[in-house]
């Protein structure tokens, strides 16, 4: 996760003190984890990694079983769960896990598509002390309907970030943005500031299937380079107000890059140190820091791999799971540098975006290592010479 606003706050703060923020300390003592306890779900959405549908699925992990993997993590210490699905919601034993997972002091998530929570289960969420609730967000009004193949379902997803505001319990909004509904966003942007919700997630879609030409006219790159500019611009906006507000991405570690360039034209005698911050950052996490265990209890690099299991947790816990390198793609994951290849090998700013998710590198060629085809940079603005750019492509 790219934390746009973490960013823009420290160049306010430059900006206003005339000194950057040191940078930060540590990361986190273990990987977060997003944990799909379920895959059952109430919509078809058009976009999910889950492939979910409205039918219980055989040998998901019992609520015992559940409770033995979180003694484990705890003692692995991480630090965060994101309980997902499916619609986690639609698991009857959620509230049990989530009243344990508060009571072993993790900051627990809710990640919903919102249409099940109405008066009653908010109070029944707000009750449980979630640090976090996600609702998921395509559009508005019918174009989110036609995503989520559901008449209604934006106006009950709406009504449940209303619900959940009016207990105070901290909701973000969450955004995938495909070539479909790309002109969503400033209504959304707006939608946030009208509902007052904390946080704006832009999910990237990990899409494969693009080729490693015309990088800088290609019509998804382009629609990106603009989502991601109002996404800085209206970051920046409160950045500077001091509003509580914050905006992250998902998917693309590019955005690191892209938003060094975005301070270097206008702010540049900070992007050096801004420069500090985002290599400290160190790009994309998957593998090391973020984690996850799907509804069956098999773990993956992240949430984006579950074509690729690294073993089940009703075999071997969680932490022998995450420490096993002897999984090549795990161990070139967790390498530092990571064994990239091509474009992203000869990139000059490799180092801040850490060779991004190579998932969509996997599904395109097979090669977990090669180009990332969902980079958006051009060859500029990664340093690449033109005749390395040729070389590398
Ligand atoms: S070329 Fe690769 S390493 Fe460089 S910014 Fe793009 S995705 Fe990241």
């Amino acid at each position: 996760m790219f934390r746009i606003t973490q960013y823009l706050r420290d160049l306010a703060q430059a900006e206003a003190t005339g000194s950057y923020p040191a940078v930060r300390a540590s990361r986190p003592s273990g990987p977060v984890v997003i944990w799909n306890l379920i895959r059952r779900c109430n919509l078809t959405c058009k976009h999910c990694y889950a492939l979910s549908a409205d039918h219980e699925y055989a040998g998901e992990l019992s609520t015992a079983e559940v409770f033995t993997v979180m003694d484990d993590l705890k003692a692995y210490r991480v630090p965060v769960l994101i309980l997902s699905g499916g619609e986690p919601l639609l698991r009857p034993d959620l509230f049990e896990i989530a009243a344990r997972a508060k009571a072993m002091r993790f900051y627990v998530g809710l990640s919903s598509n919102g249409t099940l929570i109405d008066a009653a289960v908010a109070d029944r969420v707000a009750a449980a002390h979630f640090d976090y609730v996600g609702i998921s967000l395509d559009g508005i009004g019918a174009v989110h309907d036609k995503f989520r193949r559901k008449v209604g379902a934006f106006d009950a997803s709406l009504a449940a970030v209303h619900e959940l505001q009016a207990r105070d319990v901290k909701v973000g909004l969450r955004y995938t943005m495909t070539s479909l509904n790309g002109g969503e966003l400033p209504a959304l942007l707006q939608l946030m500031r009208d509902v007052g919700a904390h946080k704006f997630y832009f999910s990237h879609l990990n899409y494969a299937g693009r080729g490693n030409i015309h990088r800088s006219k290609d019509a998804h790159h382009q629609a990106t380079r603009e989502a991601l500019d109002l996404l800085f611009d209206t970051a920046w906006a409160d950045a500077q107000a001091g509003a509580e507000r914050e905006y992250v991405t998902g998917n693309n570690d590019a955005d690191g890059v892209y938003l060094l360039h975005w301070v270097q034209r206008r702010y540049p005698r900070w992007a050096g140190a801004l420069r500090e911050h985002l290599v400290a950052w160190g790009g994309n996490a998957s593998g090391v820091m973020v984690a996850n265990i799907d509804n069956l209890g098999q773990v993956h690099p992240d949430t984006m791999w579950w074509h690729h299991g690294l073993g089940s947790v009703r075999e071997r816990p969680f932490s022998q799971i995450w420490d096993d390198v002897s999984d090549p793609l795990m161990a070139g994951l967790k390498a530092r540098p990571r064994p990239l290849q091509g474009r992203c090998a000869a990139c000059t700013e490799r180092a801040v975006c850490g060779g991004n998710t190579r998932v969509r590198a996997q599904q395109l060629t097979g090669n977990p290592w090669a180009a990332d085809p969902g980079c958006y940079l051009d060859d500029a603005e990664i340093g690449l010479q033109p005749q390395a750019a040729e070389a590398a492509a």
